[in-house]
């Protein structure tokens, strides 16, 4: 057997066209930040260089391995560790959004028809989502609990909820920072007694109203806006908010939901769209579909947008402003479940669920069934769990096809460089240029809607030591964590 076999197709993420403009420019980047762009992305988040330096070590031999054998075979094979970054590893974030697929589909999603909801707010108000990021998290509630009163209103019924699943989007199809809500939500509302509604037709125009007092209401209790601006906006024409429910997954369609939620759960980088990469590290990167739109001036995204097109040619490091204000705060979650399909709804089916399984353990026969469902339930979790972590689908023999197992890691870095070396298959790192100081600094932007400057605890956690994310980063409105109980679980 050659050593190399023992290799699962590296993937080399250094070659990537954004690891290169990476590697040459984010020191530069970073120690440029406060005079070219705090002013329009507010201060320095360390959570920035931390996801980075993950990302630069994602899938990379070097940084230690796992060993796994095949039960039939013997075959062994060494699996590099991938990075679990969020909104700055495509890679990864392709993983998370799969695995978050598979678990929609078989363990939340009931088998009722389904909608998507997309949730927009005016240009004026994204400022303060970019300047305080706790905001997203109430956005996304400000939009379940208007699909809730709709529920209620078209079902003329005040307890009943909607099963609901949100994904939070900071970004627009060029890069630039768009925060808005895509959400999957039932087609009608369940009552106490766990009955579904449906509702096919509903109002999108009250919705809409809902989900403006919503907003502005939330605006007003944090003190972003006055009542003032409020009357503004909602005074004109067209107050900027928008609401979308065209897309519609009938009941039973699983590989809709699936494609739907890899589809809003998506990268906000996707590297195939980065068309150009110069030598100097500028960048083309275009949209995802024909149609032009317009991208907002560097520096002036609140009011002003510029020429309509679909692409962007960036300078280096505004690319890295652009791509790296994606990047979520430690604890900041960007999935979140709520009503039906919250944990607490979750729970309460689980007591029925329950009561179905004293009925089966009575029917002996049912109950083996159940348990066999069981089981592979979880091997399907713990697979899925396992492509997340590593780089790779590690429990297929490529050889023959059987199982294979974990049998040890490499976790010390000097060890593996060692193994790695020995194998005559360790690529020497690039040492990093020193990084440069550019001149003069960008003249600040006034923003007249921000009643006092930010200060620098309203940009969440600083002091984040070690940035380990829960996985995947499920939340409900409840803020109960369902991987907690489902970790004892893996570890069979
Ligand atoms: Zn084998
Ligand atoms: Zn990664």
């Amino acid at each position: 057997m050659s050593t190399s076999s023992k290799f699962y197709q590296p993937r080399h993420p250094e070659d990537s066209p954004f690891f290169k403009v990476l590697e040459a420019n984010f020191d530069t980047f970073e120690l440029n930040y406060p005079a070219l762009y705090q002013s329009k992305h507010g201060f320095w988040r360390p959570v920035i260089r931390k996801s980075l330096e993950k990302f630069m070590r994602c899938g990379d031999l070097r940084e230690g391995f796992a060993i796994v054998r095949c039960k039939d075979c013997g075959d062994e094979k060494f699996v590099a560790f991938s990075c679990k970054q969020r909104s700055c590893c495509p890679s990864c974030d392709k993983k998370r959004s799969i695995i978050l697929g598979r678990r929609l589909t078989t363990e939340i999603i009931q088998p009722v028809a389904h909608r998507q909801w997309v949730f927009t707010i005016p240009k004026r108000l994204r400022i303060y989502y970019r300047m305080d990021r706790r905001l997203l998290g109430r956005l996304s509630r400000c939009a379940y609990e208007t699909m809730r009163e709709l529920f209620r209103s078209e079902t003329a019924n005040d307890t009943v909820l909607p099963g609901m699943f949100s994904a939070i989007q900071s970004f627009g199809d060029l890069l630039n920072f768009h925060p808005h809500i895509h959400s999957i939500v039932t087609e009608g509302a369940y009552t106490e007694d766990d009955k579904f509604i449906p509702r096919p037709y509903v109002n999108l125009r009250v919705a809409l109203t809902i989900w403006e007092d919503k907003v502005c209401d939330m605006m007003l209790r944090e003190e972003k806006i006055s009542q003032e601006v409020v009357n503004q906006i909602r005074n004109q024409k067209h107050s900027g908010f928008s609401i979308d429910n065209s897309v519609r997954i009938p009941a039973g369609d699983n590989d809709g939901i699936h494609r739907l939620a890899e589809y809003i759960a998506r990268s906000p980088l996707s590297l195939a769209r980065m068309i150009s990469v110069d030598p100097d590290g500028s960048v083309v990167y275009r949209a995802s579909n024909k149609s032009c739109i317009p991208y907002p001036l560097m520096g002036d995204e609140t009011f002003k947008t510029g020429v309509k097109r679909n692409f962007q040619a960036f300078k280096p490091l505004d690319f890295l402003a652009e791509v790296t204000q994606h990047i979520p705060n430690k604890g900041e979650h960007q999935i979140r479940f709520y009503g039906r399909y919250s944990n607490k709804g979750r729970g309460y089916r689980q007591k029925l669920a329950d009561k179905q399984e004293e009925i089966n353990r009575l029917l002996d026969i049912r109950h083996r069934v159940e348990e066999i469902k069981i089981r592979s339930k979880f091997k399907l979790y713990w697979a899925a769990m396992i492509r997340l972590v590593f780089e790779v689908d590690p429990l297929q023999c490529q050889k023959c096809g059987g199982e294979m197992k974990i049998v040890g890691f490499i976790d010390s870095e000097a060890k593996a460089r060692d193994i790695l070396i020995s194998s005559g298959l360790c690529r020497d790192r690039k040492t990093r240029p020193p990084p440069k100081a550019l001149s003069p600094p960008q003249k600040p932007v006034k923003y007249p809607l921000l009643k006092e400057p930010p200060k620098a605890e309203d940009f969440g956690d600083f002091t984040c030591g070690e940035y380990i994310e829960p996985v995947p980063d499920y939340e409900t409105c409840d803020m109960v964590s369902p991987s907690n109980h489902e970790v004892a679980e893996w570890t069979e």
